[in-house]
């Protein structure tokens, strides 16, 4: 099949059988849901960006089996040009949601590819692993899935998992195996654009002791969303209505979390890349390579969503005239402070690029941690700074519908501003409002927040992980100077 279009991927979730509830409602159809169809054809207008005339060199590459045109972030990148290449076809997708679409499928896809690289580490836990891994990158690749993850197991008893060991009754584990697979039991938090996609991996991420009760726990595959025994529990949909101009963002881009469900679901053996070895699974992320092309990406849709922010916070104060007060220029220096900072950190992770041992060319892990461990403070920061310069211009937005009522007068004439006319500045401010103050907006702030996982565990990891000695090392040659 090779590069997708919009229509495609529509047809793909349309025709599969998915088991997907959304209160009392099992969903049939999510192209034509109220919920979930916004979201669904901002994906297709990403997967037609592939067959645009303009845009499809910069979307696509040749494949390497079949000869046809695939999507540009399957591409194993061999020298810092590729990855290049790469973020150019990732920045056309997140500018075209201002980053608001977290979950765009090449998020997975860099991590399909670097894992087929990685192939060697699956096989050191058994040879039909790292085929697996390969197979399945070709077959992610050639039919362009769409793919979600799901990763953390459910917060039942914090206290128990301390030790790295997961609570039993809930957390996803192997209840069993057999000729055709494993077969896993439990739930999962959270999947991002579960309902919207075409298979889901589940991989491991927390760390994982070395003991023999916590086998169970270790594993790593790949599945179809409609595989049976599957479910996904949706969360309230945030998209409470379908005007473009009242919800700009929430009709469009609300990808939905979903808590997955695992009843005595049976994976093939086929699509297992891990089973119970503790070690092989808390290891995977960064030995394969798979964080740091992950984290690429992540940038990525870091730098545009603060071009976002930062183009709508300008606006903002274009449109209410506070552009020349100091405290708003100096609000406005720390957005432009987070997006050049966004940029470097891309910039620096593609500079210092090496080839890794998989033969991978894998961004600097330095300039992306970096990135990874400072957006979750920044975007809060510059939605607030949003709320602070906008102040009630964020409630004094009367829907679109009020135009034709008898206040249209009224509104024309009291919310005009001196650059934008009523309708104009309404407009501006619901954006503003779908990204500070709407349920849409909440939920982008906890999202960014818990990107990676939890912040303060991942600071942690970069205190634990960063070579430090050298450092002290140079402060103990300055004391011993005697000069
Ligand atoms: C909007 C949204 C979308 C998401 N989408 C996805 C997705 O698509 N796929 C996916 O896999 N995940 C997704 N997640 C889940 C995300 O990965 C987790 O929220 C994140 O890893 C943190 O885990 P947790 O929510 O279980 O919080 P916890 O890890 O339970 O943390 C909650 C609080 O308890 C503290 N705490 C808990 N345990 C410890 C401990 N052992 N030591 C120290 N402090 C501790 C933390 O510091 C934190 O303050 C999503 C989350 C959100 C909010």
């Amino acid at each position: 099949m090779g590069a997708r279009n919009g229509a495609d991927y529509l047809e793909g979730i349309k025709q599969r059988d998915a088991e997907i509830w959304l209160g009392d409602e099992r969903i049939a159809d999510v192209t034509v849901h109220p919920a979930l169809r916004g979201c669904a054809q901002s994906i297709a207008q990403l997967y037609d960006m592939q067959h645009d005339v303009k845009l499809c060199d910069e979307m696509t590459y040749t494949s390497p089996t079949t000869g046809d045109p695939v999507g540009l972030s399957f591409l194993t990148p061999r020298t810092v040009d590729d990855l290049q290449r790469r973020s150019q076809m990732m920045f056309h997708w997140s500018r075209f949601s201002g980053g608001m679409l977290g979950r765009s499928s090449d998020y997975i896809n860099v991590e399909i590819m670097a894992a087929a690289a990685a192939a060697d580490y699956y096989s050191q836990n058994d040879p039909r692993f790292g085929e697996n891994a390969q197979n399945y990158y070709e077959y992610a690749r050639e039919n362009d899935l769409c793919m979600t993850h799901t990763l953390v197991n459910p917060q039942s008893n914090r206290s128990l998992t301390a030790s790295g060991h997961p609570s039993a009754d809930v957390a996803l584990r192997i209840v069993d195996e057999n000729a055709d697979g494993i077969v896993v039991r439990g739930a999962r938090i959270l999947a991002t654009l579960g309902p919207l996609a075409d298979e889901i991996m589940v991989f491991p991420s927390t760390v994982l002791k070395a003991a023999a009760d916590t086998a169970s726990f270790a594993f790593a595959f790949t599945i179809p969303c409609a595989t049976p025994g599957l479910k996904m529990i949706c969360r309230e949909a945030l998209a409470y209505g379908e005007s473009r101009v009242d919800y700009p963002l929430s009709s469009r881009f609300e990808e939905m979390d979903t808590i997955v469900v695992f009843d005595d679901v049976l994976v093939p053996w086929d699509r297992v890349f891990l089973k119970s070895d503790p070690d092989l699974c808390s290891r995977h992320f960064p030995e394969t390579g798979c964080l740091a092309h992950m984290a690429q990406q992540v940038t990525i849709k870091n730098i545009c969503k603060s071009e976002f922010l930062l183009g709508i916070i300008c606006s903002v104060t274009e449109a209410l005239g506070s552009t020349e007060f100091q405290h708003v220029q100096e609000k406005v220096a720390e957005c432009i402070i987070n997006l050049e900072t966004m940029k470097a950190c891309l910039r620096a992770s593609e500079a210092d690029a090496k080839i890794d041992k998989w033969g991978v060319m894998r961004p600097a892990a330095a300039p992306l941690d970096a990135a990874r461990n400072s957006f979750p403070r920044m975007y809060p920061r510059m939605v607030e700074i949003l709320q602070l310069l906008s102040a009630s211009s964020l409630m004094m937005i009367p829907p679109n519908s009020a135009f034709a009522s008898p206040v249209a007068q009224d509104i024309d004439r009291y919310l005009a501003s001196p650059k934008r006319d009523a309708r104009d500045r309404i407009k501006l401010f619901r954006l503003a409002w779908d990204v500070a103050c709407s349920g849409f907006a909440g939920r982008q702030v906890l999202y960014e927040r818990f990107f990676f996982g939890d912040p303060v565990r991942m600071m942690s990891m970069l205190y634990r992980t960063y070579d430090k000695q050298p450092l002290i090392n140079r402060v103990n040659e300055f004391l011993d100077r005697e000069d």
